[in-house]
This record gives C-alpha cells, sequence and structure tokens, in this order.
C-alpha cells in the first residue's frame, strides 16, 4: 500500500466541519491528499476547529468544480454509498476495497469519493467508479456521517498497509479522463450505428460504462477499441 498515492474526494460537502473530521481521519491513518469538489464553505473556522493538528491536510485541500477534474488522473475510483442502486454496481465493503486498492495505490492514483451529506452521491457520479463501496451497517439506519465513513474506510487501508501483499505484475491501467473520452467515443459510435437512440436510452450507456469498469481497461487494451471505433465511424455507411 502506498497510501500517498490515495486521495479522498469529497463532493459539494455543507457543513464545514465534516471536512475538518475529515481531515483529522486521514491524517490520523496516514493519508494526505484532499480533494474538495465545490464545498459550500470552505475554508471556514469549523473545519479548522474540527481538523485538530490536522490543519495541514486543508491547507494543501484542493479545490475543484467537478468530479471529472478531481479524478482525471487515477487509474483506480472507488465510490461510497450506503444505498444499493436501481443499476447496481460492482461492490465491496472497505476491506475488500483495501486489498484491490493495494497493488494499484504502489504505481498509480487511487480515488476514494464521498458523497454530500443529504442527497449522498448521484447515480452519473457512482458510474464514472470502478467499484461501490458498501460500509455493512444497520438495514434500518444504514447511512453514516460523512467524516465517520471516511474514518472506517482510511482505517481499512492502514489495517492492510500493515500487512503486506504480494505486488502484482504492473499494467497501465487507462485513467478516468483517458475512460471519459473512451466513452464520449463509444457513444457516438453507437449512435452512428443506431444501436443507441437517445430517445430511448434503456440505460445502455451505464450498463456499458460498468462493463469495461468493471474489466478495467489497460491504456493498450483502450487504444484498441478506439481503434476499432474510428474505423467503425469511417466504413460503415448510413443506414
Ligand atoms: N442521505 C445520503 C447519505 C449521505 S452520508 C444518501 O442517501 O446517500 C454522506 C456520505 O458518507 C455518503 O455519500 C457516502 O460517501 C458516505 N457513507 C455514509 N454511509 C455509508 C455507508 N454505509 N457505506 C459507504 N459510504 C457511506
Amino acid at each position: 500500500m502506498n497510501l500517498e498515492n490515495i486521495r479522498v474526494v469529497l463532493i459539494e460537502t455543507s457543513h464545514p466541519g465534516n471536512i475538518g473530521a475529515t481531515a483529522r481521519a486521514m491524517k490520523n491513518m496516514g493519508l494526505k491528499e484532499l480533494v474538495l469538489v465545490n464545498p459550500k464553505y470552505f475554508p471556514h473556522d469549523n473545519a479548522t476547529e474540527r481538523a485538530g493538528g490536522a490543519d495541514d491536510i486543508l491547507a494543501n485541500a484542493l479545490i475543484v468544480d467537478d468530479l471529472k477534474t478531481a479524478i482525471a488522473d487515477c487509474e483506480l475510483v472507488m465510490g461510497t454509498s450506503a444505498r444499493e442502486r436501481s443499476l447496481p454496481w460492482p461492490s465491496c465493503d472497505p476491506r475488500q476495497a483495501a486489498e484491490k486498492i493495494s497493488p494499484v495505490s504502489h504505481q498509480a492514483n487511487v480515488a476514494l469519493v464521498f458523497g454530500r451529506e443529504r442527497t449522498g452521491l448521484f447515480n452519473e457520479e457512482l458510474h464514472v467508479c470502478h467499484w461501490h463501496i458498501i460500509i455493512p451497517t444497520n438495514s434500518e439506519y444504514s447511512s453514516l456521517n460523512l467524516a465517520a465513513a471516511v474514518q472506517v474506510i482510511c482505517y481499512e487501508l492502514r489495517m492492510t498497509d500493515m500487512i503486506t501483499i504480494p505486488l502484482q505484475e504492473q499494467f497501465e491501467w487507462a485513467t478516468a479522463d483517458e475512460m471519459q473520452a473512451f466513452y464520449c467515443e463509444l457513444e457516438k459510435v453507437l449512435t452512428h450505428i443506431k444501436f443507441y437512440k437517445p430517445e430511448l436510452p434503456r440505460q445502455l450507456l451505464p450498463r456499458m460504462q460498468r462493463l469495461f469498469n468493471r474489466a478495467r481497461l489497460e491504456k493498450n487494451e483502450m487504444t484498441l477499441l478506439r481503434g476499432i471505433f474510428a474505423k467503425i465511424l469511417r466504413t460503415t455507411v448510413n443506414y
């Protein structure tokens, strides 16, 4: 595990106290990189207060406008949510997540994405993630406080960090922004051959996203598929 390559992304946090408590949870467990997507109030005294001695994490936090920018250079993106979705995403618990993250973190950036206090992660945000981490909780009261959820996941990363997981063969994975470009081309080609009809979407695009995220494309596999798309666009006649 290389905790330095693991970034925590908080989306549109309403309560600055939660940002501070997140910084503290991260520093306790040895993580450093915090990215805030459109925080409602930041910087803020409540954030500094709750951070305690982790104010260096707040000082270095990056503020960005959208999730896409926050995860652009990441090769593994994990979303967190208490809720199962109507289109279920590949899911795991925090311990399994730590085992998946560990080998990747040695060679690439990894993002852990957390949602809003009231409304959590939107489906479109979960759909850019390779995995959906669900912290197992009481089904009648399943949602943790935001910073508590960050704490649980960072704790599992630390626990996994303490046992050595052998390094896996090194792959060059496609990054999140490369995958974004890939999905745009996929949509273009599926529309062109009229397999995808924007007026009747039937969740085709998120299903495709789920398939390719589950497969996790290597850079050269993605290039190969993009080459195939380009050829289809050039050679198919409109029908
Ligand atoms: N009412 C929101 C809950 C938001 S809690 C909802 O329905 O989704 C704030 C954030 O904490 C969530 O977006 C998620 O990132 C994290 N979180 C809270 N409970 C969690 C759980 N049981 N498993 C995984 N993440 C959780």
